[in-house]
């Protein structure tokens, strides 16, 4: 506990039972903040924060915490949770964009803008218990990253309350052609978006919107083993380029996220002897559907998978199932390394990505390490369209986590090498801030440290994200 006294301010509170409630996120770490606040307007924003800069107290911003690397853990000094700033402010049709406060559920706006006839494309697997400003905080993608590229592509507008509790504006700069200087620096929204909680906390996003699409279907097609599935994806991507087939996403289960999901499948029939499924969606007019699945079936036969037990989704409630499927793999290993949390254990989750050229040499890769180095219970899902699986590795104990880290490791320096990074999606965190250091060359590294001392020159933003 420190021994400096807390700001006073009405929204903050040290009840022990509240400060308790925001102390972990899904990472497996915790720390209890000294206190929590919980504040209702972006002028309670600034006050808080600039209370807490005389006190060089640290503030962590926290959506809903479902962060997998820590990174809304409060390593030291106070929470500062962006749920109760959660109101849409604006949905124009006509110039397809919203407005929303930072603590709106992803999922929740989804439907606001479903409602207005558009569509809001980044679909985070865990978009019903994330926000908007924990999306943009972590460039949060999903499935359909694979055709709409992730948050960053759709942020128009940020409003950003700075350490010292200046509100500031920054707009997206919009013409297609800029010669000002650093690449880096033409566009300084992009500095915000990814920089978990480390430069700012947003309390306003003015965010770009698509039109609905006419219809959609999901489908999931299952295949021998891995391998096979891989190449299939590979082939569909291949159409895709050709104008062949027109997938959304492609998302890959193996063998043990197949087990993981059939207890839960329902009317939902998972093929006998599958060894690993893609999970696919296309958008398409429903007249034009038949054509469509009929080219699909093709695409999977001719990858010798087993086209005829392809499940196939077409109802908006088939749809949701097949994505509540999906969504149930990494909720469960969420759940198992949790329950490993008091023996030392969790669960490392792998979050490299590679060219999507490289996906089969770099799953080959991870499997043959996973096997030499791990001895526990692995799997691997995600979102392969985009050449990014998750690999899982569940720790039961502080001993098999080593291994599982140096595993994980392995397979992430792999990555790189293979033109990829090390974190696609779920970000640093402080679970991955070593290999951060590692990550980038000397110069590079302190020019971002630089960056942060300019913005937050006491350092109290987001301790321990990204920098030790
Ligand atoms: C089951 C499951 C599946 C997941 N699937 C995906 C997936 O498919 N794709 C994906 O990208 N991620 C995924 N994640 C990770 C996580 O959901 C995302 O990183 C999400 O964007 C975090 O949002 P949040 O509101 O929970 O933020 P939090 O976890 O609370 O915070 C995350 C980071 O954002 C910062 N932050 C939060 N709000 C603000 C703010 N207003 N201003 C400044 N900083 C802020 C925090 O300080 C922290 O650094 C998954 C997680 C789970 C548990």
């Amino acid at each position: 506990m420190s021994t400096r006294a807390l700001p006073a301010h009405p929204r903050i509170t040290d009840d022990p039972e509240v400060c308790q409630a925001y102390a972990a996120d899904v990472s497996g770490l915790s720390r209890t903040p000294e206190a929590v606040a919980r504040p209702e307007s972006e002028q309670e924003v600034s006050d808080i924060l600039r209370l807490c800069s005389d006190r060089g107290m640290g503030v962590t911003p926290q959506g809903l915490r479902s962060s997998t690397t820590g990174a809304s853990v409060p390593a030291r000094g106070i929470a500062l949770s962006l749920e109760r700033m959660n109101r849409v402010l604006e949905i124009d049709p006509e110039r397809q964009i919203a407005v929303a406060e930072p603590g709106v559920v992803t999922a929740e706006f989804k439907r606001r803008v479903g409602e207005a006839g558009l569509f809001f494309p980044p679909d985070p697997t865990s978009e019903e218990e994330c926000t908007l400003g924990g999306n943009v905080a972590c460039n949060a993608s999903g499935s359909r990253t694979y055709r709409y590229g992730p948050t960053r592509d759709y942020v128009r507008a940020l409003r950003v309350v700075m350490a010292d509790g200046t509100a500031i504006d920054v707009r997206r700069i919009g013409a297609n052609k800029n010669a000002a200087g650093y690449f880096g620096f033409q566009n300084p929204i992009d500095l915000w978006i990814g920089s978990e909680g480390t430069l700012g906390v947003v309390t306003q996003v003015e965010l770009d919107l698509r039109p609905h699409p006419p219809g959609s279907f999901g489908a999931l097609a299952f295949f021998s083993d891995w391998r096979q599935a891989i190449r299939f994806v590979m082939a569909a991507d291949a159409s895709r380029r050709r104008g062949e087939l027109e997938p959304r996403c492609l998302e890959f289960f193996d063998r043990h996220a197949l087990e993981i999901i059939r207890p839960e499948a329902g009317g939902l029939r998972i093929a006998d002897g599958a060894g690993a499924a893609i999970f696919f969606e296309e958008e398409v007019a429903p007249e034009d559907a038949a054509g469509a699945m009929e080219r699909w079936h093709r695409a999977i036969e001719a990858a010798g998978g087993l086209a005829d037990e392809t499940v196939i989704a077409q109802s908006q409630a088939e749809q949701s199932e097949l994505r509540r499927l999906r969504h149930a793999v990494p909720s469960r290993m969420n759940e198992r390394g949790a329950s490993a949390v008091e023996k030392g254990g969790r669960r490392v989750s792998t979050d490299f990505a590679v060219p999507l050229v490289n996906l089969p040499v770099v799953m080959e890769d991870a499997y043959r390490i996973m096997e030499e180095l791990f001895d526990g219970f692995t799997v691997a899902y995600g979102h392969v369209g985009n050449g990014h699986p998750h690999f899982n590795l569940l720790a039961e104990d502080r001993w098999v986590l080593e291994q599982a880290e140096v595993a994980a490791r392995q397979m992430a320096r792999r990555a790189i090498a293979l033109g990829g990074t090390l974190a696609a999606e779920h970000g640093i965190g402080k679970l991955k801030v070593p290999f951060y250091r590692e990550l980038y060359p000397d110069w590079l590294y302190s020019g971002m440290r630089a960056l942060k001392q300019t913005l937050d020159p006491k350092g109290i933003l987001s301790p321990g994200n990204l920098f030790p």
